[in-house]
């Protein structure tokens, strides 16, 4: 049986495995700081494992040119990254981005498996999402087809994102954001969004004011991807999402209906949650980078 490596550099955390096409074996991951570079770890991990696996599937934060095998990594201060070039010589490297893995194994083992209109969803240090339209996933000219988080929801705010552009989705509610619109909202300093969420449960009054208004600004960002791509499934998943999945479900199917134009999808959580990505960047490297 085929052995390949799987990879996933998230915006905070990067895991790695081997993949047979079931499970995935020999994992490790770790969580990274901002001034990191990733490639490190990953070569460490090829050194052992590339001589019996020499095949890589990476799964990588973007925005990527998937043409020349790289990522610009927004969470690691706009660390430039040529995974190609730079893992080449360990074997054939397959990249494409986080989200478009975590629907790829949706669409394989879990929630997107019948179907084939289908949004995956992340909400984690940013916000993005994988999107297959009557069986084909996008992809578009560099890779980027699906940089949701990116979708201007206020274009007269001067809030500024991570990449650098102003009232996109992600700046309002990526996990990595939340705590600069928290200030702005409220005057207060808190360090993460979960700081904020523990607020929320605790019932004070600025937190609840706040994570309403973030549900509403999620729900709009949801319905324009219902009314732009018609799925029949939203799959959720990402750290954000996850670890606060009753209250973003419940929010999220009252609240976006106030938006959404085309029929309802089903919304539903990652079947996979947080492995979802890395077991798509383990079937794309067994596919030889083929996607549908
Ligand atoms: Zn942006």
């Amino acid at each position: 049986m085929k052995c390949v490596i799987a990879v996933d550099v998230g915006a905070s955390k990067l895991r790695l495995a081997t993949f047979t096409g079931k499970d995935l074996k020999n994992k490790i991951s770790f969580k990274l700081q901002g001034s990191e570079n990733p490639l490190n770890y990953i070569k460490n991990y090829l050194k052992t494992f590339s001589k019996t696996c020499n095949s890589i599937g990476i799964a990588s934060a973007g925005p990527l040119n998937i043409k020349k095998g790289s990522a610009t990594l927004i969470n690691y201060n706009n660390l430039k990254i040529n995974y190609t070039k730079s893992l080449r010589r360990y074997g054939s490297i397959f990249v494409t981005n986080d989200c478009i893995a975590g629907l790829l194994a949706e669409s394989r083992f879990g929630e997107a498996k019948k179907v084939k209109n289908a949004v995956y969803l992340t909400f984690s240090s940013g916000i993005g999402a994988g999107v297959m339209v009557d069986g084909h996933i996008l992809i578009g000219k560099d890779g980027n087809a699906h940089e949701v988080g990116h979708l201007v929801l206020n274009y007269e705010d001067d809030i500024l994102c991570g990449c650098g552009k102003k009232g996109h989705w992600e700046a309002y509610c990526g996990g990595k954001s939340m705590p600069n619109f928290y200030y702005k909202m409220t005057g207060n300093k808190v360090a993460f969004a979960e700081e904020i969420f523990r607020m929320y449960y605790e019932n004070r009054t600025e937190a609840r004011d706040f994570i309403e208004k973030c549900m509403k600004i999620n729900a709009a960002g949801l319905a324009s991807l219902i009314n732009a791509y018609d799925p029949e499934v939203i799959i959720l998943s990402g750290s954000v999402f996850l670890n606060n999945e009753k209250l973003f479900l419940k929010k999220l199917t009252e609240l976006t209906k106030n938006y959404v134009m085309n029929r309802m999808p089903k919304i539903k959580t990652a079947k996979l949650r947080e492995n979802s990505v890395i077991f798509g960047a383990g079937i794309l490297a067994l596919a030889n980078g083929k996607l549908p």
